[in-house]
Order: C-alpha cells, then structure tokens, then sequence
C-alpha cells in the first residue's frame, strides 16, 4: 500500500472535479479522529460526468449489415453485436405456422372489482415431532449436539390397508382425469383404484366393523403414529364428525351398503356384525379390539408417488421438443429434460402458471380456491440447443405500443383494415400502425411479414430501448460491481479474508460479459471495513493502490470517485496489488466490532456518483454493534415461539434499512451477502436491503476453512458470474377480465403495479397473482404480457416481452386438468412465507391445510365421476399435491420449534421468496438417489426413490440433495468394497465424521460418485455443503429431516397420516 494513501492525501480531493469538503488527510485504518468532512450531502457530492470512456450508447439506427438469419433488419440476435444486423429477408423461415388462436377479443364491460378472499375454518395441522437438539440451516447444516439417537425419532407410520378392494378394483395407477384413493373407513388406505369408480361400484368389500376397529388402529385414531396426526388438527377427534354425509358417515348395520359399500362377505372372514361405538365419523376411535384380518403395513406405493409423476413426465417428454403454439397448454414439468421452441407464446422456462385455464368467473374461482398465478424467471438462461432472444431495434421510434394500455406489440395484436390499424389484445383499443411499420395482410389477415418479425410471431423477445427509458433521458454507463470486505477479527482470523482476495484475482477474470463480446465491460470497486472504511484507489497506472478511510459512518460518502470503479483489465497490476496487501494490512487487527448499513450506504452512494447500477457484494461476519446508523442488538427471543408474536422475529427492524432498501432500489444499487455468522445476526433485518433489490442472502454458520471454504468459494464463482440484469422494472399486463394483483419476490414495489428490482439475475424469478374483476370469455381465452425494462451487461437498455396466453373456461374441470402441481407450490410457500409476518404460524397452517383440502374438495364435488364418498379423489394434474402441501408445512419458517435457530428460519423465508419453480420445487421434494446398485460404467443417473426411511436399507448408499444441502448417506452394512472404492477405507468404522469432500481415487465407484456430485453441484443455483453421514450417527438427523414423506422432526405429519387428514377435511366439507 502506498504510504500516500495512509496520510493525508490532497490529490484525491483535488483530482476529483466536484469534489469539496475534505478538511484534513486520510488517516490511519482505525483512526477515531474525524479525519475529512464530508461531501456535502448525496446530490452535492459529485457532479462531474463519469469518465467519458464509460459511456456506451446503445446502437440505434446504424446501418444494417447482412447476416445470415431469418429475420428483418430490424432484428438481431441476442448476443451479436448490435452493429451487424441481418439482412432483410422475403422468406418466412422462422419455424413452423404458428396457430393464431388469439386474435379475437371481444369488447368487455367495464370491470368490477371483486374480492375474492379464503374464509375458512380454524383447523390446523399438529405438532407432534420429537423434540432434537440440533442445529440447522437452510443451506448449511451443522451437527452441534443432541438429546436423542436419529434412530429413534423416527416413527414409521403403519398404516392399514383395505385388502378386500383389490381384487376387483385396482386398474392401475394412473388414469387421465383422476386417481382415486380408497379409505376404508376401518381398515385404512386401498391401493389406488384405476378409474374413477362409477357409482354403486362395488368397491369396498364390507361396511365398518362393529366395535371392531379391525388393526389396531388406523391411521387417523393416531395410534401408530408417535403423536397423533388428527389430535391437534383443531377438531376434537373423534368425538365431533362430520355431520351425515353418504354411507361413510351413517355407517350403521343398515346403512353400510347404501353409498357404495355393498357388503362382500368373506373377505374379511365374515360381515362385520355392525357400527362401531363413537364412529359415526368412519374413524374408529381408541384402542382395537381386532379380531378381523390381520395387520398389514400399507405400502407406501399404494399412495401418490411424485416419483412416479416426475417418472411419467419425464418419459413422455424427454427428447422432445416442445412448441409453444397453443393457447392454454399445459407444459412439461420442470423436472423433464426438453426442448422449447417458440411459436407465440413464451417459453415454460420464462413463465409458468398454477393453471392454464382460468375460471371464467370470479365465483369460480373462489370456488375451488386454486390460486391464479404466473411465476415469471424473465432472464432464464436457455440451453446452447435453443434459439436465443431476438433484439428488435425500431430505432429512435422505439417499440410500437397500445396508444390505451401501452402493451408492447406482440402476437395478440390482431392487424385490421389492410394492415393499417391494430387491435389491442389487451385492451382492445384500436391503434393507427405507424407509417413506417405498414405491412400488408395475406388471405388470412396475417401481415406478410409475421415471420420476420419476433414481435409478430413470437412469444419472448427484446426490444432496444430508446433515451425514454432510460434514467434522465441519458444511455446507461456500465454498471459496476463492488466487493466490501469486512476485515474485523474473526473475518481474518477463519482465514476468510485471504480466500476472498485470493480468488477475486482469478474471479474478476470471468466477469460477466453480454455473449459474443470480447470481455466484461462491468467496473469493479473495493472497500473493507470493521468501524470504519476503507476506500481504495486502483486507478490504472498507479504503482501502488491507495487507501482512503472513512470514519465518519453517520453520513456515509465516498471519498474519491476517480480511481474508484475501474475496468479491471485496465487496472489489474493495481488490484492484484491491493489483493495481495488487504490481508496483510490487517493481519493483526483486533477490532471485534462493525458496522453494516454505513456500507451499503457507501456502496450505493458510489453507483449513484459513477450514474451507474450495479451490485454490492457483501462478505459480512457478525451483528453490526459498532456505534453506527443501523446498529442492531440481539432480539432472538426462543419465548416467542408458538405465540402471536413469533412473527416479530420475521420482522425486519423499521428505520435505517428500510429506507436504504428503498434507496438501493431507486439508484439501481443490489446487494448481496454473504454472512459468516457464529451467533444470531438478526437476518430478518440484515436481509431486508438483498431481499428488496433483486439480491441473494448466502450464510455460513460458524465458518471453517477445511469444511466450508470449497463451499462458499463455489457460491461467490456462481454469484459473481451469473447472468444478470440491472436497473429493472417490470410490469404484467393483462387482457380484460383479470389483472396482477400482487407480487412476490426480491422485490420493491413503489407503487401496485411496477416491480423494480435494482438488480436481476437469471435465476430470480417473481411470482404474481392474478385476480378476475369481470367475467373471462372461453372464446377469447386470457393474455398476459410481462414487460422487463432494464440495463443489459453491456450497459444496453433494453425491454424484454414475454407473452402467455391462457385458456378461460365455465367448466372447472378444464381448471383442474391445466393445473400445475409445482407452480402452485411456488405460490404457496411464498404466500405462506410472506404471510408470516403478519399472522401466528398456527393460522397460516392452518389456511394452507384448509385450502388443500376445499381445492380437492371442490374438485370431487364439481369434477369427478361419481364415486364412494370413501374414496379420496386426486385430480391426475395435482396427484401428488397433498405430499408437496405437506413438505411446505414442514419448512423451517413454518414449523413452531425452538431447535430452529431464528436466523435460519428467516434466511430461508428470504430466499424461497425469489425463487422459480425448479428451486421450490426440489426443495419441497428433495431428490434421493440411490447409489449402491449403480452401474460405475454407466452415463446414466440412477432413478430417484421416494423421501422415505422406508426407501433406505441398511447396505445402501445414497445421495440426498434439495438444491441447498447435500448428504451423501451410508448403510450401516455398507459393503467393505464399497467404502474402499469410495473412501480407500477397509471399513465404514475408520470413515472420519463430518466429511464434507470424497477422497479423489481412481476406483470406478469413486469417479462415478464424484461426477454425479460435480454435474448436481454444477447444475443447482446455489452450491451445497456435501455431508457425509452414516446410518445411526447423530449427524444422521441432518439428513433424515429431508425425507419429506416421513414424519417431520420439528413437528408436521408424515404424507401418509396428511393425506388422512386432507381426506377427512374433504369429506367433511362435502356435506
Ligand atoms: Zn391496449
């Protein structure tokens, strides 16, 4: 470091035009003394321009340069260099004739606001988990100690089953419209019956038993289970049932038959003789006295497999490729392998929905309750075999727009009167085509140019933005990244600080960059901190980089703007330097405290004085005490949980951070951390800035080098390099009849309908809900139209479109079949994790149990043939919802446990609340690979089992991962070859606890293992924490809390005794 950035330094202040205030030198690192004044306030501070080579304009109106593609001049493609535009082109090349089904849209009554709210019973679903001691995370899970063996938490639900329906009944799994489950109202679960049953099918072979709960007890009286999954469910079990339904509930000696339940004598040995004592429910209640068959363990095969369904879809999808031509389409689940290609409506990969059929009414909708959603990734990244965005450029003129509503022209504009005006899709507004956009219509009304021009033909693509769009009527300056390292204790004491430094100089090599350019033009910025911080000036050619403190945290600025953001090819002997010096300089700090809003105060003050975006990236170790603006103190309080204020622990602390998170927002300023915390850091108020501006929240709970590094390292490599998008807004519009009406994500929302996000990456995705305020027309279907403003990598300022069209329908069995089972999921865990906030846990269960139950509810009473009210009728596109329903409820922020540390409940309520459906959907249902019969010579990843201790044997071995955390689990009979092929050990007794790598060995098995780890590391989001754990060992406990189908260790039911549940709320709200 040189000397002059220590003392006093005029150059800096004098270099800088614009730049007052400074009284005095730069000190020390850790001076106390007020050292400068301040700039003045944030709009004095820096008037000069940036840096004239910064500015990038972005190309409108340059000449057209031939190309070899499809269409139009006024196109390019995402990633050519905007200089080299394709040559006009009379063919209509662009894929196949899109069917246009969405051209016509009737004129609509003015809307009426409607509400549709969820009024519903108070019920919920209990606790009744073993309490363990163990400490979690969401992303980094850490055995610290325990009060129980994971062996013995783990009670299996034996649930009974109905043999006597099988004989006759069971068809096969899956049918097109439903899959209906059979309960025997004394013996427990049928196996799935094939169709759906026609009424007076004779389907169970005997009535209820009299006073002779044949096994024990089923499911629902609790007795197998360790607690009793209807005992704290909110409805006295089993003294109240549900009033008189069908036969189920009148089971009586004379009324058995009467709805379905012909008595089949002999299958049990013998009618039952008559009603069971206290049943009239169908639930025998307390303790059995079975003299009927004997017990048998339900299969767990006899109940809804997501497996299966990920299975199914995957062989009916896999190598195909998938268009995007037909309104209402139901796409390939997220967990298929396809390709997309675009024929007017936008990729799944882009947008998808809850349900590809609206209700056509209000009153439909609140009818079946399914909640109307879109979650929108608006710059997914597609894979090298698809078509990337096209770029339209209508130069100075800019997009063409709906004079009414501005939607952007898109394939639902409807061309009319030759050519020379356009129906709005959305609005149905009538606008004159501009003069230089005429084109004429062939025989079918189409213009002749539909295949030339992205905005005609397809669903996504982008248009350049002219001056309008863009911030003060000026182009965009490159946005900037800037690293602010907290360089206090305990950072440099891990080692933390060395690591950081050490891989930004191969990092920032690999800068982002828009595809096809030659290299990154973001600038990169640095500054550490403990109390105070540290500036640092790489400007190019300076031999040694140079240091500015500033102490004075109460009105943050930025002591020098030349120099401070550079290019770092340009500046790169500079910056190694500096690399290589901060841990050095800091070796032997002592300084314990810091503070934290100052820096991202100082980090946005910086963009706002370079006029660019950008993203701060945060590397932070513990509560910020230190006497600053936004100083926090400890108010973890364990007394609070499973009471009305549980949710202040979600709460972030008012004041300072909400208004830095609002300013973040406005000066296009994202923010992500990195936390590396050995105690309670409030994450709740910490997050609160990343979570408002399109940021991301990574922790690490007691950090080590040895078992941590590789993992974070693999995060910031995934962090930084990501494709991104800043300075954003996007708006959904809607055809009439429905409109956005809310919004969940990393977002801000100034206003109801602009979602700014200062930054977004190709991974955040935003969920919106969409309510009716008139009726939908069948014929005209509904559209949607998300419009994302924003600065490209390059500085570019541009619009993406994405347009989806939905199918409307009177009927909702239409509804059902489009569902979307992940989707829905989605919308759920962000709902629930907002509502959280404002509402006791126990409630939002509640909601969310109730609403399971009213959407399949509404679904039998509305949709299904008719059937035995035992039955339990799963809508075929939402077979498996009830298990993902279940996971939901299961999630840290949802359970009322005091195991649960606070901060890691809130980081992940934070984080699933930018996430897409792929990311919600593996965490709701982790996959479990089975490793032990694998072939080491194969490509091929072995099938996934179900969630379940059931699917694990005591010689196996699998791997477990959510996208967050990774186990790899080893039988306790695990093959001595197997753990010398992996480990190079002679036995699973010598493996060493908490392995979070594998040995690199040549064996087949060890390679094979080892790729299967790299490609889901390498395909995930975020990176994970691999641990390695064997059957039996505390550590077990970590893994086995993701076995999602099992009962949950914090308390929630297993699937099995859920979906009991969910079936005696159905039934009771069908009568
Ligand atoms: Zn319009």
């Amino acid at each position: 470091m040189s000397q002059q950035g220590y003392v006093a330094a005029p150059p800096y202040s004098q270099a800088q035009p614009g730049m007052g205030g400074y009284q005095g030198g730069y000190g020390p690192s850790g001076t106390t003394q007020p050292l400068y004044g301040h700039y003045g306030g944030p709009n004095q501070a820096y008037n000069a321009p940036p840096t004239a080579g910064m500015l990038k304009s972005p190309a409108v109106g340059l000449p057209p340069t031939p190309l070899s593609t499809q269409y139009s001049q006024n196109v390019q493609q995402n990633g050519t260099h905007l200089h080299r535009y394709p040559a006009p082109s009379a063919q209509s090349t662009y894929g196949q004739p899109a069917q246009s089904t969405y051209n016509s849209m009737p004129p609509q009554p003015q809307p009426t606001p409607q509400q549709i709210t969820n009024q519903m019973s108070a019920m919920s679903i209990g606790n009744y988990g073993k309490k363990i001691l163990i400490y979690t995370s969401f992303y980094n899970v850490q055995w610290t100690s325990s009060s129980d063996g994971p062996a013995s938490t783990h009670g299996h639900t034996s649930v009974t089953y109905c043999q006597h329906a099988h004989d006759n009944s069971f068809n096969g799994r899956r049918t097109n419209v439903a899959t209906a489950y059979d309960w025997c109202p004394s013996y427990g679960w049928c196996s799935p019956m094939g169709a759906p049953p026609m009424a007076g099918t004779p389907l169970m072979g005997a009535p209820p038993m009299a006073g002779a709960p044949p096994m024990g007890a089923p499911p629902m009286a609790g007795a197998p289970m360790a607690g009793p999954p209807m005992a704290n469910m909110g409805r006295p079990f089993p003294g109240s049932p549900p009033p008189g339904v069908g036969g189920f509930q009148q089971a009586g000696p004379g009324t058995a038959g009467l709805q379905g339940f012909p008595q089949q004598p002999g299958q049990f040995g013998g009618p039952m003789a008559g009603p069971q004592p206290g049943m009239p429910g169908g639930f025998p209640s307390g303790p059995s006295q079975l003299s009927g068959p004997p017990q048998k363990k339900l299969d767990l095969d006899s109940i809804p497999s997501t497996i299966e369904v990920i299975e199914n879809d995957r062989l009916r999808y896999e190598g195909q490729i998938y268009t995007t031509n037909i309104r209402g389409q139901v796409p390939p689940l997220v967990t298929s392998q396809f390709a997309v290609q675009d024929q007017g409506n936008a990729s799944p990969r882009f947008m998808r929905c809850t349900t590809y059929a609206l209700p056509c009414t209000a009153d439909l909708a609140k009818q079946c309750q399914v909640p109307l959603a879109a979650i929108i990734k608006p710059l997914a990244i597609l894979p090298k075999n698809e078509t990337p965005l096209y770029v339209v450029n209508h130069g100075e003129t800019g997009p063409i727009r709906c004079n009414r509503c501005k939607a952007y022209m898109c394939p639902y504009m409807q061309f009319i009167e030759g050519g020379r005006r356009f129906q709005c899709g959305f609005c149905n507004c009538v606008n004159e085509v501009p003069v230089f956009y005429f084109q004429h219509l062939d025989h079918m009304g189409r213009r002749v140019d539909f295949y030339e021009r992205p905005e005609l033909s397809l669903g996504s693509y982008e248009f350049v933005a002219t001056l309008d769009y863009c911030k003060n009527n000026q182009p965009p300056n490159p946005p900037a990244f800037i690293f602010m390292i907290d360089v206090s204790y305990s950072n440099i004491k891990s080692g933390l600080v060395k690591i950081i430094c050490n891989e930004l100089k191969t990092l920032l090599e690999k800068l982002p960059k828009e595809e096809g350019s030659e290299s990154s033009v973001i600038k990169v910025g640095f500054v550490t901190y403990n109390k105070v911080l540290h500036f640092y000036n790489v400007k190019s050619g300076l031999a040694q980089p140079q240091m500015m403190v500033v102490s004075d945290t109460a009105e943050m600025f930025v002591p020098l703007l030349d120099g401070f953001l550079v290019n770092y090819q340009d500046s790169k002997a500079v910056i190694y330097n500096l690399l290589d010096q901060i841990p050095d300089m800091f070796a032997d700090t002592n300084e314990s405290e810091t503070v934290f809003a100052p820096v991202i105060q100082a980090g946005v003050e910086a963009l706002k004085a370079a006029e660019c975006s950008g993203k701060l990236f945060i590397f932070h170790s513990a509560i910020p005490t230190a006497e600053a603006p936004g100083k926090l103190k400890n108010r973890d309080d364990k007394k609070l949980i499973n009471t009305d204020k549980e949710k202040t622990l979600f709460q972030p602390q008012k004041g300072v951070y909400e208004q830095l998170a609002k300013d973040c927002a406005a000066n296009g300023c994202s923010v992500d951390l990195f936390l590396f915390p050995s105690q309670y850091v409030d994450l709740a108020t910490m997050a609160s800035v990343p979570s408002h501006t399109g940021g991301s929240v990574f922790k690490y709970n007691n950090f080590q080098m040895e078992t941590d590094g590789d993992h974070f390292l693999r995060d910031l490599r995934k962090d930084v390099q990501k494709s991104i998008g800043f300075d954003a807004v996007m708006r959904v519009r809607t055809s009439t009849g429905f409109r956005a009406t809310d919004f969940f994500g990393a977002v801000h929302m100034n206003n109801t309908t602009d979602v700014e996000m200062a930054a977004v990456d190709c991974d955040k995705a935003v969920t919106v809900e969409f309510k009716h305020d008139d009726t939908l027309a069948e014929e005209s279907g509904a559209m949607m139209q998300c419009a994302l403003l924003y600065t490209t990598l390059s500085g570019q300022r541009r619009l993406r479109i994405h347009n989806l069209s939905l199918n409307c329908s009177s009927q909702l069995s239409e509804l059902y079949k489009s569902c979307e089972t992940d989707a829905l999921l989605n919308f759920f865990a962000k709902s629930a994790y907002r509502a959280i906030l404002n509402q006791p846990l126990k409630n939002v269960r509640e909601i969310l149990v109730n609403q399971t139950a009213h959407i399949l509810a509404c679904y039998r009473k509305n949709c299904a043939s008719p059937s035995p009210p035992s039955q339990l009728v799963l809508p075929d596109a939402m077979k498996v919802f009830p298990v993902y329903m279940n996971s939901l409820m299961k999630t840290a922020p949802l359970v009322t446990s005091t195991e649960l540390p606070t901060d890691d409940r809130a980081h992940q309520r934070l984080s699933v609340m930018g996430m897409s459906v792929e990311e919600t959907q593996l965490l709701l249902y982790p996959r479990l690979i089975p490793l032990h019969n694998m072939d080491p010579g194969s490509d091929a990843l072995p099938a996934p089992v179900r969630c379940s201790e059931e699917r694990l044997s005591d010689a196996g071995m699998f791997l477990l991962e959510n996208g967050h955390s990774m186990f790899l689990w080893l039988g306790q009979a695990s093959p001595p070859d197997v753990i010398q092929g992996i480990f190079d050990l002679p036995s699973l007794a010598h493996l060493q606890p908490n392995m979070t790598a594998l040995p690199e060995l040549d064996s087949p098995l060890s390679k094979k293992v080892r790729s299967i780890v790299a490609d889901l590391l390498e395909k995930r989001t975020n990176s994970m924490k691999l641990h390695v754990v064997r059957q039996k060992d505390k550590p077990e406990i970590l893994f086995r809390q993701f076995l999602v189908e099992d009962k949950g260790l914090y308390g929630g039911a297993s699937y099995m005794d859920f979906l009991c549940h969910v079936y005696r709320e159905v039934r009771q709200l069908l009568t």
